[in-house]
């Protein structure tokens, strides 16, 4: 998915740990959601029942992207924290040597830009919802506000 080019945003900052107000973006943060027609907690209940059955990078990366779509669907509270957080980059920096989903900044890895898939595909979705209810938006103006509002 590449939202990104229907808004040019200019990012203010990053979050770049999943404490406090963004807690609810952790991997182990407990919102319960269905996919493929099961229940799960966590992303990372979901990504782990899942990882096994695909060894292929980019096909785990789509089941990793769509389990955090689901995720938000069926919590539309964190959908709506989720979308204000437009301008923010998304990168958590870790000291595991995780560089894969996150960005690990440990003495070793400090010199390497982890490649933070976790934090790429969350800001996709977000743009995702934001691109969605831009269109949204559109349709509901021209049906129901005056032209002069
Ligand atoms: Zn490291």
């Amino acid at each position: 998915m590449q939202y990104r080019y229907y808004k040019q945003i200019k990012f203010k900052g990053t979050i770049n740990s999943f404490d406090n107000e963004y807690e609810y973006m952790s991997l182990d943060h407990i919102a319960p959601f269905t996919y493929m027609g099961e229940n799960y907690q966590t992303i990372n209940e979901a990504y782990t029942a899942m990882k096994n059955l695909y060894k292929d990078k980019i096909k785990s990366l789509k089941v990793m992207q769509e389990i955090i779509y689901s995720k938000y669907l069926n919590n539309l509270d964190l959908k709506e924290k989720l979308m204000i957080t437009e301008d923010m980059w998304i990168a958590l920096q870790v000291k595991d040597h995780d560089n894969y989903w996150h960005n690990c900044t440990c003495s070793e890895c400090f010199l390497e830009q982890g490649e933070n898939y976790y934090g790429r595909l969350l800001m996709e979705i977000r743009d995702k919802f934001i691109y969605d209810r831009s269109k949204q938006r559109k349709y509901t103006h021209r049906k129901w506000i005056p032209k002069y509002f």
